[in-house]
């Protein structure tokens, strides 16, 4: 029976468990307080066990250490490349691929001559551990001393905050052989730094203008990426886009070396859900291209106790992570799809009756972006 170990305990964990299983394959999640010994880990795993994680970045155990140490854990090296900031932007300007202008902040900030180069607004970014917006402060000259924390204890990046149009992402994957798979990408929507919702359209229907020349810029920057790493399994590229009149510029906004939030839609919208996917190809199973032949929404439920109103529309597929609910906490996420936008859009206004006023406008911005 193949086995994969999974770094990490949360629900990116939890849904490549449920993805693996009708595969036949069992999937472990090794979180970081696990209870488990490191000789209780030994014996749980073989020669050929797969290790993959759904964290990008982990402290040194003993367990984290022994995972390290073993030939299939896939990626190993990329991803403290990628979970450093620096580092990541640094591989996206080697390979000449477009990203928010950035310099790492240096420790005797002249803020003048940051301001100059990057522009009047800039976003100051942790090198390390920030996620859902945290660990990053937007500001201008009249803020600087106000936002930013007395003393940044740890390391940053700076970037130019850029005035785009919207959001995408794309979520592909890389077989052990080389080859790579895309699914269309997803509009998002994030509200103080965190991902409320994301819409994606097939490659057929009636997407917003432009999708398609998107769909190629995007398959392309990724590949090169994905190449250029020699990776393997799911990666998520997050892009900023700005339209002008000679077409749409997209420029990286970060990379994410797993399975991603803006993916999730894939688990109801696609023919193979980004969790399997990434199974597949760290398993060295086969890798076709996902197909998704109607438009998807997913609404991501953050902070808020599950209520079952939810599923009273019969689009609605809920999936919940057993977290404890704490404001501003990612619990779960409710993925509809349709070829009928009226239906979409008649569920998407269900559901904003049924859930918190601060739900509203990524609802509505869904809604609006259905045609
Ligand atoms: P994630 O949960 O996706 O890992 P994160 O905490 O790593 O989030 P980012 O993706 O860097 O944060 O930023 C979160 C959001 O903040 C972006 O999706 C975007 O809406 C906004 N943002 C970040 N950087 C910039 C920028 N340079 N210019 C404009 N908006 C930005
Ligand atoms: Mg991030
Ligand atoms: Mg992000």
């Amino acid at each position: 029976k193949k086995q994969v170990f999974v770094l990490g305990n949360g629900q990116l964990a939890r849904m490549l468990k449920q993805a693996a299983e009708p595969l036949g394959i069992s999937v472990s999640a090794i979180g970081l307080e696990s209870e488990l010994t490191l000789d209780e880990l030994k014996a749980l795993m073989t020669d050929s066990s797969v290790i993959t994680a759904e964290i990008e970045r982990w402290p040194h155990t003993p367990i984290t250490q022994y995972l390290s140490e073993q030939p299939h854990f896939v990626n190993h090296p990329i991803f403290a490349k990628l979970a450093d900031r620096y580092s990541q932007k640094s591989l996206i300007d080697e390979l000449k691929l477009e990203t928010a202008p950035w310099v790492l902040l240096p420790n005797k900030s002249n803020w003048s001559a940051l301001f100059n180069t990057l522009g009047d607004k800039l976003v100051v970014k942790t090198r390390t551990g920030g996620y859902d917006g945290r660990g990053q402060w937007r500001v201008t000259k009249d803020t600087i001393f106000e936002t930013l924390p007395e003393e940044l204890t740890e390391q940053a990046i700076v970037e130019s905050m850029i005035p785009f149009n919207y959001e995408i992402s794309i979520v592909g994957a890389r077989s052990c052989d080389g080859n790579t798979v895309f699914y269309p990408i997803t509009h998002n929507y994030h509200q103080d730094g965190i991902l409320r919702a994301s819409v994606a359209f097939s490659n057929q229907n009636s997407a917003p203008k432009n999708h398609l020349i998107l769909q190629e810029k995007a398959e392309s920057m990724l590949s090169k990426l994905l190449h250029a790493l020699n990776y393997v399994g799911v990666m998520a590229m997050e892009c900023f886009v700005i339209e002008s009149a000679d077409g749409p510029t997209l420029l990286i906004n970060e990379l994410a070396p797993r399975v991603h939030n803006s993916g999730h839609w894939t688990q109801n919208g696609a023919s193979i859900s980004q969790f399997e996917l990434h199974i597949r190809a760290i398993c060295n199973l086969p890798l076709p291209s996902p197909v998704a032949e109607s438009t998807s929404v997913m609404i991501n439920i953050i902070g808020t106790p599950i209520d079952y109103r939810w599923i009273e529309n019969e689009y609605a597929h809920l999936h919940w992570y057993d977290k404890d609910p704490r404001p501003g906490r990612k619990l779960g996420h409710i993925n509809y799809n349709s070829l009928s936008p009226e239906k979409l859009k008649c569920s998407l206004t269900e559901l904003m009756k049924v859930t918190p006023i601060e739900y509203s406008e990524s609802i509505g911005w869904a809604i609006s972006l259905i045609k």
